[in-house]
């Protein structure tokens, strides 16, 4: 007859207490439970402990970084925040009090951060016509830098960026956090796996710029934006779908969208129509807008067997996937957490600048997607003529 109480051990238990103890279990009565430990389950490397940790300092306290950046390192693995780097030093220091974070410097004294041994890694936050300078400026300082999108200013910022990242061994990357994000990820696989070949791919970009909300305002003045809504946002559109097709186009051409007489936009650009003409022969469209509501974030990839839609499709923490096979309903479904983009960026950047080796997104791409950007200008400035790039 079958023993129950037996039966009831784990496998565990019956082979670290050894056949014999458990046949005199059996005669007698059940033991009772008692701690006993296990051995190391899991990656011990994973979280790394704080002290091993990359630090950060962060550069520009806006509305990106405080919204989104600043709360992420709760969920970095090998990140953490030890600087802060601002025009104002109170915002700071109350943002400091709620993270931990005890150093802090001024534009006025950046510099300053060479000798501060408590910085590895610089994330520059400003507005764009700021990040060449403050790049290169941390580059100087000896620490690695991820600088948000768009890159730089102009093409020949980039080069200048690349150039001072090599001449100080140090690691460059742009934060496209988008080839971080789990649903991007996953829908990249399946467009390679699953749609056949690509036939048509198109990217609609888009929100309503408001020149009176002071993240907006620089936005629209060249100095500080570089560009218009292609720089911002229209953007999203370029470099994701070049990560979905890997190949980058021969030529462009883009015709300008903006509104005769929007008072906005007397600077940069409101809209912009855009096409890349890819070696395989097919033709990526886009738009971006400063001039749409609501906000827009879509993009759609039809191949010879079938199409994957993504609406929204580079936003925060909330991306969707609708994939259309013939004959098949629609799947619509989410693939993953859209917000832990942000983490696995930091911890990228983090184990790319420890390692030595070139971060996912390195300051190459950004410099590839501001040549095209700035041959789309000259496109539309030439009334949609095709300009060849090289990138
Ligand atoms: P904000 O205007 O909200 O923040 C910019 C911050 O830069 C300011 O708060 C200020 O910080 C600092 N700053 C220094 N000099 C100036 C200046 N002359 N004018 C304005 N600000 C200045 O912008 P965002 O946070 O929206 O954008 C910042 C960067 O992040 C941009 O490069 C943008 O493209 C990028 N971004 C990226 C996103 C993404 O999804 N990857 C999303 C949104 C933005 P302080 O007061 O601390 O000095």
């Amino acid at each position: 007859m079958t023993d129950p109480i037996r039966l009831s051990l784990s496998r565990r238990h019956l082979m670290s207490a050894g056949a014999g103890a458990a046949i005199a279990l059996s005669a007698g009565r059940a033991a009772a439970q008692q701690a006993e430990g296990q051995p190391l389950m899991g990656d011990p490397e994973l979280p790394m402990r704080p002290g091993e940790r990359m630090r950060w300092a962060i550069v520009g306290l806006g509305t990106y970084a405080v919204g989104q950046l600043l709360p992420s390192f709760g969920d970095a693995h090998r990140s953490r925040m030890t600087a802060f780097v601002s025009g104002n030093r109170d915002k700071a220091e109350r943002l400091g009090r709620s993270y931990g974070v005890d150093r802090f410097y001024g534009y006025d004294n950046y510099d300053r951060i060479a000798s501060d041994d408590e910085i590895d890694c610089v994330y520059i936050v400003l507005p764009v016509g700021l990040h060449a300078e403050y790049t290169i400026r941390a580059l100087e300082a000896g620490k690695h830098v991820l600088c948000e999108k768009p890159m730089a200013s102009t093409s020949a910022e980039c080069e200048r960026m690349i150039a001072a990242a090599r001449a100080n061994g140090r690691q460059l990357g742009v934060a496209y956090r988008v080839h971080f994000e789990p649903n991007n990820l996953h829908a990249r696989q399946r467009i390679a796996d699953d749609l056949g070949v690509i036939r048509h791919v198109s990217a609609e970009h888009g929100f309503d710029i408001n020149p009176e909300f002071p993240p907006h305002k620089w936005r629209l003045e060249r100095a500080l934006a570089g560009g218009g809504s292609m720089y911002d946002i229209g953007i999203y559109g370029l470099n994701t779908s070049l990560m979905m097709l890997k190949e980058d186009p021969v030529s462009v051409s883009a015709l300008y969208s903006t509104p005769a007489g929007d008072p906005r936009f007397s600077e940069v650009e409101g809209g912009l129509d855009w096409q890349l003409r890819m070696p395989s022969g097919i033709s990526v469209s886009g738009t971006s807008s400063y001039c749409i509501a609501p906000y827009v974030s879509r993009q759609r990839y039809s191949g010879s067997k079938a199409a994957l839609e993504m609406q929204p499709a580079t936003t925060y923490d909330d991306n969707r996937i609708r994939f259309l096979g013939e004959g098949q309903p629609p799947q619509e479904y989410a693939a993953g957490n859209a917000a832990a983009q942000f983490a696995a960026q930091l911890d990228g950047f983090s184990m790319a600048a420890r390692s030595g080796t070139a971060h996912r997104t390195p300051g190459e791409m950004g410099l590839r997607d501001i040549r095209i950007i700035e041959a789309m200008y000259r496109s539309a400035d030439a009334d949609g003529a095709a300009i060849p790039v090289s990138v």
